[in-house]
């Protein structure tokens, strides 16, 4: 048996195993965090499982760790919850399950370590540290967990067809794992996950996109979401994401492979960010090309409005998955919106007009969409990646250099629909709206520069060309 000593040196262990020997209790470290020390990923959370009741245990254990140590504790579920440091330290009684049919809610009786060790999901996340004296940090691995890691390989303990039936969540869990890991799925597995897909139907939708975020979050986000589609999952959970792969040909024209595209381009950007909402943002860029699609016999195929139609979806798509309905929608939703804009500008010549546009309407994002745009280039054709890529330095260097001079990324009208009321004396109308519109497009296109005087003196000319009069006040 090989020892672990050194990694469980840490004086949280040693405490834990002092309370065990006290309580006369067998006590393990057991899952995912004895599958990350020996995959040397540094993991701060600590499933402890000890041979008794694990509440009475944890708070033995925080009385140790002194005065400022709560135990939070979950008696429904016989486990407690320590936060101790950078630490989330879970304890548990030992357990056996078995499983109904329509539920993921299993029947829970006290068990021996085996017993707990027989209940989880794959062979990597079975294994076990004992914090026993007569053998503290030995590994205790009946499923070969240890021989999978090696094969870099998910595999279930039991039977694969009863393990996801019993819990369909973990046929996203291995799809998970296998992505994060770069692992891959054993085949046995992964026919199984086909055939049980639909069971994916009774995990709640909180726990599903949970483990999505956990997929989109990894390195190459492709391998997941691929196995995810392969499998028929991806088509039960988001279909409107599915619904962009094929290829139609009309007159010997075909369209490019709009979901191949999409994981293309989510690949592309995360390389440059890990921000879930930036890599959603590149999910659904292109999430309206099906419902926007079109063959015209002159120009191809066309797929016109697909980005605000997309920004139009993006609000149902995020209630439909149970993602945030707050400014992280908003700017997902921006990001579609907009997602056109650069990439336009780097097809043609930049003026300076066009720039100020981009970074009204970007504002704060408008870095974030540059990335967008960047990882939307997917052309093989080494001359245009050529071009394009010339281009896309001149229009970052432009945007810099706009930005600095106008300052329009939190651009606030320099003359205010109340100073128009009180320079012509006037109740809300028509006409303020029309004068703030004139000022804005005239900053926009460069014809005055963005400050209040220049705007203030345009408003007087703007207001006289609709027959207003300013008060005398305002000529001063
Ligand atoms: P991570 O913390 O990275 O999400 P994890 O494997 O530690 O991965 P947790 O949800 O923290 O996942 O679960 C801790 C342990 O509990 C797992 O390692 C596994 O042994 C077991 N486990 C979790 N979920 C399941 C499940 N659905 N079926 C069986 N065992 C599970
Ligand atoms: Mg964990």
């Amino acid at each position: 048996m090989t020892n672990y000593k050194t990694i469980l040196q840490d004086p949280v262990f040693d405490l834990i195993a002092q309370t065990a020997q006290e309580l006369d209790q067998k006590t393990f470290v057991v899952g995912g965090f004895v599958r990350d020390v020996l995959l040397k990923r540094p993991s701060k959370d600590i499933d402890i499982v000890t041979l008794g009741k694990g509440i009475d245990f944890a708070r033995l254990v925080a009385q140790k760790l002194g005065d400022n140590v709560g135990v939070t504790e979950y008696k429904n579920f016989g486990t407690a919850l320590i936060k101790y440091g950078d630490y989330q330290i879970e304890f548990v009684g030992a357990r056996k399950e078995s499983y109904r049919r329509n539920s993921r809610n299993p029947i829970v009786e006290e068990g021996s370590l085996k017993d707990d060790q027989d209940r989880r999901d794959f062979t990597i996340n079975s294994m076990a540290f004992s914090l026993n004296s007569a053998d503290f940090g030995s590994l205790i691995d009946p499923h070969g967990g240890i021989l999978s890691i090696e094969y870099k390989e998910i595999k279930t303990i039991l039977d694969p067809g009863k393990t996801y039936s019993d819990d369909p969540l973990r046929m996203m869990r291995a799809i998970r794992f296998a992505s994060q890991l770069n692992f891959t799925i054993e085949s046995d597995s992964y026919q199984a996950i086909s055939k049980n897909a639909s069971r994916i139907e009774i995990v709640s939708k909180e726990r599903i996109i949970d483990e999505l975020n956990k997929i989109i979050l990894t390195k190459t986000p492709s391998r997941g979401l691929n196995m995810l589609h392969e499998t028929g999952i991806l088509g039960i959970i988001f279909p409107e994401m599915v619904a962009l792969s094929g290829v139609e040909v009309i007159n010997g024209k075909a369209h490019k492979d709009n979901f191949l595209h999409t994981l293309q381009v989510l690949d592309n950007i995360s390389e440059n960010t890990d921000d879930l909402w930036l890599r959603w943002s590149a999910i659904l860029h292109d999430i309206a090309k099906p419902p926007t699609k079109r063959f015209d016999h002159k120009t191809g195929w066309t797929f016109h409005g697909h980005e605000d139609l997309g920004a139009k979806m993006v609000p149902e798509i995020f209630r439909k998955l149970k993602l945030p309905l707050d400014q992280k929608m908003k700017y997902v939703q921006k990001m579609v919106r907009l997602h056109l804009r650069p990439i336009a500008l780097v097809k043609e010549t930049v003026t300076d007009s066009a720039i100020r546009r981009l970074l009204f309407e970007g504002g704060d994002d408008v870095d974030d969409l540059m990335i967008l745009c960047q990882a939307d280039i997917t052309t093989q054709n080494k001359d245009k990646q050529k071009r394009y890529a010339d281009n896309f330095k001149k229009v970052k260097k432009k945007l810099k250099e706009v930005e600095e001079k106008d300052h329009l990324k939190s651009w606030q009208p320099p003359v205010t629909g109340q100073m128009i009321m009180e320079a012509f004396n006037l109740e809300p109308c028509k006409e303020v709206g029309l004068i703030k519109n004139t000022i804005r497009e005239a900053i926009l296109e460069g014809e005055i520069t963005n400050n209040h005087e220049e705007a203030f003196k345009l408003m007087i000319s703007e207001g006289r060309k609709l027959g207003l009069n300013p008060v005398d006040e305002a000529l001063k």
